[in-house]
């Protein structure tokens, strides 16, 4: 995934999705003033030409949504006998149901209602909620009927459309009945904004195009499949987050029984169009558009591929889908390709880089711009650019320690445990430098039953899209040959699809307050995941020599005083072949 690389901050936020264009948009409030249709095709017609008001209405729907009546036959309270004639008022995003006395039995929030249908102009609308102070759950209903179908139908249509505003989705159970139920667990946790830029991205080939002319990506993914047809052989397979479909006909090439494939954006229609194209493949994979959180799918997957790293690996969160797909659809023991993640981290000097960002915010320190004293801006814009992580493929002699990395297991992580990523840090520097901050990059493993295969981002391996990812600190600490580097890496998730970093290195010295059990030198930075700053520069050649043996590498996981307990621990000690044996090599040189 690339979505990062362009931040998509430049893209239109007004335009409409497809999605809300074919829904029908709220009503005129002269719906409730239509004569009753006195037979059913009379009602069709009746409601269709309700419809085609309401969509010509599009464009004024918002100011006219504002206030809607509708007239009700019946009202009773669900735990009482009385019923009455009444009214159900759409206003102000909320629904209230009067009766003949003008009591109101319902008045809530559209977020707080489930809306049930109960027959052709019988609904129940239950309200849920907490009280605050007491801290419990209580719900309450109200019995409606309609005077007819039609303003049953309408009353319907109008509730979805209120409710889709507020990114709540409605759904049929499968007995017929509809209910509309509370958000999906993407959009709970998703900015819509965010989501919409997100998925207007990826609906384009051009960004698609450039993940697919990453080769070292798209090459491992296949290798990774094809040298695996054992896995996919006569299986049935979901592809989450499908874009193109590239992985779903790859999957189809190693002779999967079917194949699903999933995609949010528009990019599922022009991954049916590739998959038509391709018939002898593509009779055997359909392609869903939806999300993998929210879309049903026939029947279990034997395994499930997905390309769902981000910058760090974690960013867009995609992770999470893969996890949510995982728990929704894959088999118990299923497989997962890619099957384990790693973040990898060593602490880097790049005075170059260094004096680059601080440079950039020199601009500030104008005193007489135009006749205009800058200065007081300049704090806050080195700061700003010191919260940026630097993306970019560095030369890995940069590094001033051995690596170590953190272990994220897909096929049994839950999800949640990915809102939050806390990753103690611990290295011996190499050399004396200016420790300028913590350089990371991820590799993935394809633990197929016949190869196990890496896809690897790692500085002096070829370039991925990915590149490789800085921190860079705005107080440099300087280490010497043999001192310990400690510090922390804090992850916490937000709702645009990225997280903010909160990074500590300290450094202990031995000079004045020796005594004491010496100094620590600490500097810390918070920077955002989401607003990376791209560098992007050649590595420079280095020499590498071949003979060095990999030296085993430290494990984050290892320092945590309660760690995880991994079934597979030969397979996180394994280092990338052309990652981090060379980085491990390159230290030792150092
Ligand atoms: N599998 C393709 C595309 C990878 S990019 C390939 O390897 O070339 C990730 C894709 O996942 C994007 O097209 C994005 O729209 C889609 N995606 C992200 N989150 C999703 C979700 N929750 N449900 C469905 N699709 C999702």
């Amino acid at each position: 995934m690339g979505f990062a690389e362009y931040g998509g901050k430049y893209m239109n936020l007004e335009e409409e999705s497809s999605e809300m264009g074919s829904t029908v948009h709220g009503m005129g409030p002269t719906i409730v003033e239509k004569e009753h249709a006195s037979s059913r095709s009379q009602m069709k017609i009746s409601l269709l030409l309700l419809l085609e008001e309401a969509t010509e209405m599009e464009d004024s729907a918002a100011q006219k949504r504002k206030h809607r009546e509708f007239p009700l036959a019946s009202v009773s309270e669900v735990s009482s006998s009385c019923a009455s004639p009444g009214v159900a008022l759409f206003a102000a995003h909320r629904l209230q149901i009067k009766n003949e006395s003008h009591r109101v039995p319902l008045n809530a929030h559209l977020t707080a209602i489930k809306l049930f249908r109960l027959g052709p102009i019988d609904s129940v609308c239950m309200v849920e909620g907490s009280d605050a102070g007491k801290q419990t759950s209580y719900s309450s209903g109200v019995a409606i009927q309609f005077r007819n179908e039609e303003e049953s139908e309408a009353f319907h249509c109008v509730f979805q459309q209120w409710k889709k505003e507020f990114n709540v989705q409605g759904g049929d159970l499968p007995n017929g009945t509809n209910i509309t139920t509370c958000k999906s667990k993407f959009d709970e946790k998703i900015e819509a904004s965010s989501a919409k830029l997100y998925f207007h991205y990826y609906g384009q080939l051009l960004h698609q195009q450039n993940m697919l002319q990453d080769y070292v990506r798209t090459g491992t993914y296949y290798a990774a499949v094809i040298e695996n047809r054992a896995d996919f052989i006569g299986r049935v397979v979901v592809d989450v987050g499908a874009g193109s479909g590239i992985l779903s006909l790859f999957a189809a090439q190693a002779g999967a029984k079917h194949v699903y494939a999933v995609e949010a954006s528009e990019m599922a229609e022009y991954a049916r169009k590739l998959i038509v194209g391709n018939p002898i493949l593509g009779q055997r994979i359909t392609v869903i558009k939806g999300k993998v959180e929210d879309v049903e799918l026939p029947e279990k997957a034997d395994i499930l591929i997905s390309e769902p790293m981000g910058t760090l690996l974690v960013n867009e969160r995609m992770l999470e889908s893969y996890v949510i797909a995982r728990d929704r659809f894959l088999i118990p023991n299923g497989k997962m390709f890619p099957t384990v993640g790693r973040i990898h981290m060593a602490p880097f000097s790049d005075e170059y880089l260094f004096v680059e960002m601080a440079n950039k915010a020199l601009f500030w320190r104008q005193q007489n711009y135009y006749g205009v004293d800058l200065t007081p801006l300049h704090g806050t814009a080195f700061q700003g650019y010191f919260s940026q992580p630097v993306v970019d493929a560095f030369d890995p002699r940069l590094l001033i320690a051995a690596p170590m990395f953190h272990v994220i297991e897909f096929t049994k992580i839950k999800e949640e445990e990915l809102y939050e990523i806390d990753i103690p840090l611990r290295f011996t520097a190499t050399v004396g430098a200016r420790l300028h901050g913590l350089a990371c990059w991820f590799d993935v493993l394809f633990n197929g039953s016949t190869a196990r295969r890496w896809l690897t981002t790692a500085p002096g391996s070829p370039t991925t899209h990915w590149y490789q990812l800085r921190c860079v600190l705005s107080q440099p600490i300087y280490v010497s040959a043999g001192q310990e580097i400690t510090g922390r890496m804090h992850l916490i998730a937000h709702t645009a699809q990225s997280y903010t970093i909160y990074l500590t290195l300290s450094a202990k010295t031995w000079g004045p307050g020796a005594e004491q059990g010496g100094v620590l030198q600490t500097s810390s930075c918070k920077l955002d995941l989401k607003e990376p700053y791209y560098r992007m520069s050649q590595p420079q050649a280095y020499p590498l020599t071949q003979d060095q043996q990999p030296q085993p590498l430290l494990q984050t996981q290892d320092i945590h005083i309660q760690s995880q307990d991994l079934d597979e621990a030969e397979i996180m000690q394994e280092p990338s072949p052309n990652s981090c044996a060379q980085i491990d090599s390159l230290m030792q040189n150092a």
